[in-house]
């Protein structure tokens, strides 16, 4: 696409580690004459991030400060929402376990999401006692569809919780709308979702409280980091304070003159713990920030690219179009093949130095969060025949046309 400045491939540095350390990287010249592997997920770093940490560096501040502050205004405004709205965590998962805190989420509550979703996520809704309920997914998007959620709700649900499967927004205002009509809360993790939206409305801010993520594996990274949204301000401000030990106070020597306290004193409201992000990381976050447009142009065309080489070749199926209206991070590219092949296939790719992988595995087929013999058809047949192929903004031409082309090869027959 004419205008899209290329991403420079591994900016810093282009070791991209083979498995089998030297005997791996000479099987893998021998079989494909190539040195490199390509892998699923990459991030792009380079000298701004390198330029941004630097200046956090020379000012002697490294923990929770001015950048944080920065970050949160910044990806604030990218969702469309107020600064009051926004606060930073550490993780995507604590931002999750955040938001059963503040909505409340406990024994006796049961909390619907879609089998095809983040470990993280159903840990959350346990943890806090409550019941994590799986619902279908579409088998051809692996979002769940409002009929899917529609069926797993009870008296006792309390929360939705869904994600947006590799940045596709799926039916996340038509699942809203049911919620709202319910008096059911919805929980968004938009992990997979930093640039998706509907109608121009940010994935993330259709329910009460929107997570994203910024680890390592993600499209912008902070190296670690999350992001939570809530709708009602004043869950972010008990948010802030569950994200700092509970705290009532918060430090400065301004505030303790104005409460006639020594700013060192305090009180505490919970017995909460530490999730707060700091001034390195924000740093690193806000400079992928202002990049994630120029990195979302990127694996659009990937996608395109990946479209064009795989949609008629037979016993493939690539993702399903996108409604109109609805606009996709491209996080995530996946086929669909014959499950007797599946695995095969991704043996094969491996041997060739092309990373794949599964995302999400069912989550109702583990056995610890206790949902039984649940049959969830579209999840299982998802589940049995979906590869996600590398998507990454530093993908060349070259390796997107190795790798259709070396799935086409790989197929049997
Ligand atoms: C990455 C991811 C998370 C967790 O994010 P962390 O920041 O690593 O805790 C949660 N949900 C989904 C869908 C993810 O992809």
């Amino acid at each position: 696409m004419a205008g899209t400045r290329r991403i420079r491939r591994v900016e810093i540095a282009r070791f991209p580690q083979v498995h089998g350390g030297f005997n791996g990287r000479r099987r893998l010249v021998a079989a494909t004459g190539r040195t490199q592997v390509i892998n699923v997920f990459q991030p792009s770093l380079g000298e701004r991030e390198l330029a941004a940490v630097r200046a956090v560096f020379e000012s002697c501040w490294i923990g929770k400060g001015s950048r944080v502050a920065a970050f949160e205004a910044a990806f604030a405004a990218h969702i469309g929402a107020a600064p009051e709205q926004v606060m930073s965590t550490n993780s995507c998962t604590e931002a999750t376990f955040l938001a059963m805190q503040l909505l409340g989420i406990g024994p006796g509550d049961e909390v619907v999401l879609p089998t095809v979703s983040f470990v993280g996520t159903a840990n959350a809704i346990a943890a806090h006692g409550a019941r994590p309920v799986f619902c279908d997914v579409d088998p051809r998007t692996l979002n769940p569809g409002v009929e899917h959620v529609a069926a797993a709700l009870t008296p006792a649900t309390k929360a939705v919780l869904v994600l947006h499967y590799g940045g596709y927004p799926g039916q996340v205002a038509q699942i809203a709308e049911l919620c709202r009509s319910r008096g059911i809360k919805l929980i968004e993790d938009a992990a997979n979702a930093q640039a998706s939206t509907v109608d121009g409305q940010a994935c993330g801010t259709f329910g009460d409280i929107g997570v994203w993520s910024f680890d390592h594996g993600k499209i912008a990274v902070a190296v670690d980091g999350g992001m939570l949204f809530a709708r009602n301000a004043e869950l972010v401000e008990h948010g802030r304070k569950l994200a700092y030990f509970g705290l009532e106070q918060t430090s400065g020597y301004d505030q303790s003159m104005r409460a006639h306290t020594r700013w060192w004193d305090f009180e505490v409201s919970s017995f909460s713990r530490r999730s707060v992000l700091n001034d390195v990381l924000a740093a690193i976050g806000h400079v992928q920030l202002d990049r994630l447009a120029e990195f979302v142009a990127r694996r659009r065309e990937i996608v395109d690219a990946y479209d064009k080489a795989l949609e008629a070749v037979p016993g493939v199926l690539v993702p399903p179009a996108l409604p109109p209206g609805h606009d996709s991070s491209c996080y995530l590219y996946w086929v669909q093949l014959d499950p007797n092949l599946r695995d095969g296939v991704a043996r094969r790719l491996h041997e060739r130095g092309i990373y794949t992988t599964f995302r999400y595995p069912q989550l109702h087929k583990v056995r610890a969060y206790g949902a039984g013999d649940l049959s969830l058809p579209g999840a299982g047949h998802a589940g049995a025949a979906t590869l996600c192929l590398p998507l990454h903004q530093a993908l060349t031409d070259d390796e997107v046309d190795f790798v259709s082309t070396s799935l086409i090869e790989v197929l049997p027959g």
